[in-house]
């Protein structure tokens, strides 16, 4: 039976413990902003008992109006033998303002008397009158009883009584953790199925990914009664990351027909998941499921011609369901028709000038031969093949160019590019430094750039990767350049391949460059 599930994010908190990601009060509050629009019910904002930053970062939210996002505060029970009112964390809890509240507490007896080394009545004393403390202050509290699975296992007994301490307190969500992420999905449906006629408040799960399960285990409690899923967008967090929530939405509104959102906000779900790894600084992972850059994205030519016919055939959703989209890719393993539908999707004409889809294909296995690899470079596959069409048209000449690196002993080195570009009639000369030769080529190339076409100020590069590939026949080893670069529309990848550095890069970023500026002469 389809219910609302009710979304709770815990990037700010949970997710900021994995290991590359780190956001400042201010990235926290742009986050925050954004699920709030997206339509994510609760947004943890983190521990305000634990750092400063995120008690900063509660007195900016204070000030900020969500539209339906409630905004929770994060901490423990109160500690052991003082009173909730003199307990610092407790009270920086209530100096949030939050109307919702989320404490932890231990459920597993391991945790009761080998960490905190205390006796387990006094723990689900510290449960419930937390729990009441924080209702007596008009707070809605959710409970996260921290290794209940664990706890379960090992003393079913106990992780009972400290979870009906918490409801004794009054606490309005119940949420069972599977905090190690080692719990099965057969194992949550055992548990659920004893626990959730035992309790009236509603129930939530929060899981981790250490066993790759945290989806799995977080649709199977839903199947079996909860109604709150806490994750995280993109599955940051610690370890192998917490549920991410970007597919708990598209698995269980669009699979299991539980509304989460609405459906027009369903459609930005893949920026949603771009945005946060783009405040995380985070290159995103073209393997996620629903929002990844691969997860509609076809290869082999069987494919390609089965989805020409119909795109059910190797898809498990309508890409635009969740704002992504069909990609079909050409590399040397392609055939024709994943040219033919390439040029149908870039509006390129094929076989005018004599270049058909046959050469095309043969084009791309000798440049692939050589070590370009086109299905990770859309970008410069598209321009590859307006090029040989005859479609496209330079719009803009590299005259000449000379970097310079300079190191010595004490200080670090610095780059310096000079570079000479024409556009039709003109020229422009420019010299920029950076912190690479690279970069500096970059911002040289831009700025000579930006008098002709002031939009490339729009365009950042966001993953610059150097790879090495042999070098057979006693000939120098070469390197593939890949560039990823993006503007508010969209994300292009463009490739350069050559013996020297240098040369592979400048390939790669005038491709880039070129991609963007095409994208703005066919007025987009
Ligand atoms: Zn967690």
């Amino acid at each position: 039976m389809a219910k609302q599930i009710f979304l709770y994010d815990t990037t700010l908190r949970d997710g900021t413990q994995g290991e590359e990601v780190s956001f400042s009060a201010e990235d926290k509050l742009r986050i925050a902003k954004k699920l709030d629009e997206f339509g994510v019910h609760y947004v943890e904002g983190g521990w305000p008992g634990s750092n400063p930053r995120d008690a900063r970062f509660f007195e900016m939210a204070g000030k900020t109006t969500f539209a339906q996002a409630r905004l929770t505060a994060f901490g423990s029970t109160r500690k052991p033998r003082i009173v909730p009112e003199k307990d610092g964390n407790i009270q920086a809890l209530l100096r949030t303002e939050t109307e919702t509240v989320t404490i932890f507490g231990k459920s597993w007896d391991l945790h009761v008397t080998e960490i905190l080394n205390i006796e387990p009545d006094e723990n689900l004393a510290m449960i419930e009158e937390s729990v009441s403390y924080l209702k007596s202050r008009d707070r809605r509290v959710i409970y996260d009883a921290e290794h209940f699975f664990d706890g379960f296992k090992r003393n079913r007994d106990y992780a009972m009584r400290t979870v009906k301490a918490a409801v004794e307190g009054g606490a309005d969500y119940i949420v069972l953790c599977d905090t190690n992420g080692g719990t099965l999905p057969y194992e949550i449906q055992h548990v659920m199925e004893e626990v959730s006629p035992l309790i009236t408040p509603a129930l939530g799960i929060h899981a981790h990914n250490d066993c790759g399960l945290a989806l799995a285990n977080s649709l199977e409690a839903v199947r079996c009664g909860a109604v709150m899923v806490q994750g995280t967008i993109n599955g940051y967090g610690e370890r192998c990351g917490n549920t991410d929530l970007t597919a708990v939405i598209g698995a269980l509104q669009v699979k299991m027909g539980h509304p989460c959102i609405s459906e027009e906000k369903l459609e930005r779900l893949t920026e949603l998941s771009r945005f946060v790894s783009e405040v995380a600084n985070v290159p995103p992972l073209n393997q996620r499921p629903f929002v990844g850059k691969s997860a509609f994205a076809h290869k082999g030519g069987v494919h390609v011609s089965a989805i020409i016919k119909n795109p059910a055939a190797y898809e498990h959703i309508d890409p635009e369901k969740v704002g992504n989209r069909r990609r079909v890719l050409v590399s040397d393993l392609s055939g024709k028709s994943n040219i033919e539908y390439k040029a149908r999707e870039l509006n390129v004409k094929v076989g005018g000038n004599g270049w058909g889809s046959d050469k095309i294909v043969q084009e791309i296995k000798k440049l692939e031969d050589q070590g370009y690899q086109f299905d990770a470079a859309e970008g410069s596959l598209e321009l590859l093949m307006k090029k040989v069409t005859g479609q496209f048209h330079a719009p803009f000449h590299l005259e000449s160019l000379r970097v310079t690196i300079e190191k010595n002993r004490s200080g670090p080195s610095t780059s310096q590019a000079t570079i000479k570009i024409s556009v039709a009639d003109d020229y422009e000369i420019t010299a920029a430094e950076g912190d690479g030769p690279v970069n500096a080529i970059d911002n040289a190339l831009r700025k000579a750039l930006y008098k002709f076409f002031p939009q490339v100020e729009e365009m950042k590069l966001v993953d610059f990767k150097v790879r090495v590939i042999d070098g057979s026949d006693g000939t120098a080893a070469k390197v593939r350049v890949q560039i990823e670069s993006r503007d508010a529309r969209e994300i292009w990848s463009t490739i350069g391949v050559s013996e020297n550095v240098i040369e592979a890069s400048w390939q790669a970023l005038v491709d880039s460059v070129q991609y963007k500026l095409s994208r703005i002469q066919n007025g987009h």
